[in-house]
């Protein structure tokens, strides 16, 4: 927790669970990204955060914006960010919502398919469009790993980049995204592998591709200790030199989790503290926040939270942990139990740490009047 964040919990003391972030992190992981990859365009990931006070912060910067929708183009420009700073991310897009972010001046579009080349073609013709391709995490060293929803294989994106062309539009380059939270600075040659193939094979029908979105997957700290920045740098950076030679292409990165995770904090309450039998050695802590207040990621146990007590460094026994809603799914960690103080109490706060990322706008709008997670930007 950074003093300022503990210095606003103390003066003010918010009620209910809130999410609170400090732009002073924010700000200095954007510089982090911008000295590690100087010759990369950051295009921060609206969805990890969409805060107007992030936004406008980020935008201050310099950054550039990964938006998913017409509304997220929209903060952004209110943000004062210009459409030439934005990149319309995702691969699943309806037309007239198309249409509307290149009546706002967007130019740059991700697809995977013909189909969607020919959307694009349609709503925003002669705009620059780069092509996602699948990416297996064949490690399984992504903590929050994404599946096939999104990219289709390298030799079917060379068929779409060259329909693109065809079709008006600029082939400009190639996407992937290596899972979330990935912990392995490596996971990005097989990709980089693949996309410099893409980019052959485009040459070879006439097509100079030239960018690489690197996509995001940069670490926030949770529990487990990850490489800094100019780790995962460093090993995309020869990745690049390994497949492209010295014809290096143009990069972007879209860090969303590792520009914000860090930043934020959430602070809730202890509800209830009981057992499911008399002697049995495992308590249930049920908290006023869980998966649909904002701890979504919590699903399948993928990420864990590090929290805080007051009684932090006194003897701590294995807990379930689960949110507050009358749905059996709100339990937080019951594989993998979390070990908390056994003097907890009901009524203590706890801080959950790393919260910046995908918390308030994975929170239900109201599930059992349970109100959505609220933002204090410091
Ligand atoms: C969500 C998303 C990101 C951000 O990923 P992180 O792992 O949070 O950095 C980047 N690019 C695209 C296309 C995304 O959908």
């Amino acid at each position: 927790m950074t003093d300022r964040i503990r210095e606003f919990l103390s003066l003010r003391r918010p009620d209910g669970p809130c999410l609170v972030v400090d732009l002073d992190v924010v700000r200095d992981n954007y510089r982090t990204f911008a000295t590690a990859m100087p010759d990369t365009r950051i295009f921060y990931a609206v969805k990890a955060n969409p805060a107007p006070e992030v936004l406008r912060a980020l935008a201050e910067l310099g950054s550039n914006f990964d938006c998913a929708s017409p509304v997220e183009i929209e903060a952004v420009l209110d943000a004062g960010a210009g459409s030439d700073r934005i990149s319309y991310g995702n691969t699943i897009k309806k037309e007239r919502d198309i249409q509307r972010a290149f009546a706002l001046g967007v130019r740059l579009y991700a697809v995977d398919s013909v189909e969607e080349v020919e959307k694009v073609a349609r709503a925003a013709p002669g705009s620059r469009v780069f092509c996602r391709i699948l990416c297996n995490d064949t490690g399984n060293t992504a903590e929050w790993p994404l599946t096939r929803k999104f990219g289709c294989v390298p030799e079917m994106a060379v068929d779409v980049l060259e329909h693109a062309h065809r079709a008006g539009l600029e082939a400009f380059g190639v996407s992937f995204h290596v899972g979330s939270q990935q912990g392995n600075v490596e996971a990005w040659d097989g990709a980089l592998s693949a996309a410099a193939a893409v980019f052959r094979a485009s040459a070879e029908r006439g097509i100079q591709l030239k960018m690489v979105n690197l996509g995001g997957g940069f670490p926030a700290k949770y529990l487990r200790e990850m490489p800094t920045v100019r780790r995962y740098s460093m090993a995309i950076g020869s990745a690049l030199r390994k497949h492209f030679g010295n014809r290096l292409p143009e990069t972007i990165i879209e860090p969303g989790r590792g520009m914000v995770g860090d930043a934020g904090l959430i602070k809730a309450e202890v509800v209830l503290i009981s057992r499911k039998e008399k002697d049995d050695p495992v308590r249930w802590v049920y908290l006023d926040i869980g998966k649909f207040g904002g701890l979504a990621e919590t699903m399948d146990e993928a990420i864990r939270y590090p929290i805080r007590t007051r009684h932090d460094g006194s003897e701590a026994a294995p807990c379930v942990l689960a949110g507050p809603t009358c749905d059996s799914a709100d339990v937080l960690y019951e594989k993998t139990p979390y070990d908390l103080p056994i003097s907890l109490t009901i009524g203590d706060e706890v801080l959950i740490e790393g919260a910046g990322a995908y918390t308030t706008t994975y929170a239900s709008v109201g599930f059992n009047g349970f109100a959505p997670l609220r933002s204090y930007v410091i």
